[in-house]
C-alpha cells in the first residue's frame, strides 16, 4: 500500500517513516499523529491518497 500526497507526490513509506519530523521507522499511515503535514510541501494527512498496491507481495518473482 502506497500513501502518496496529492500535493507533490511525495510516497510515504512505512519501512522509513519520517524520522526527520518524530515518525519512527515501521509507523502505520494511519499511525502517523493527525497534525504530522508532508515534508516536502506541508500538506495535512487528509491530502495523501491512499494507493492500494497489490504487487507488493509478488515483488519478488517477477520472470
Ligand atoms: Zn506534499
Amino acid at each position: 500500500m502506497k500513501f502518496i500526497c496529492a500535493l507533490c507526490g511525495y510516497n510515504y513509506k512505512s519501512k522509513e517513516g519520517d524520522p526527520e519530523n518524530g515518525v519512527a521507522p515501521g509507523t502505520y499511515f494511519e499511525d502517523i499523529s493527525d497534525d504530522w503535514i508532508c515534508p516536502l510541501c506541508g500538506a495535512s494527512k487528509e491530502d495523501f491518497e491512499v494507493i492500494e498496491d497489490e504487487d507488493d507481495i509478488t515483488d519478488d518473482e517477477e520472470f
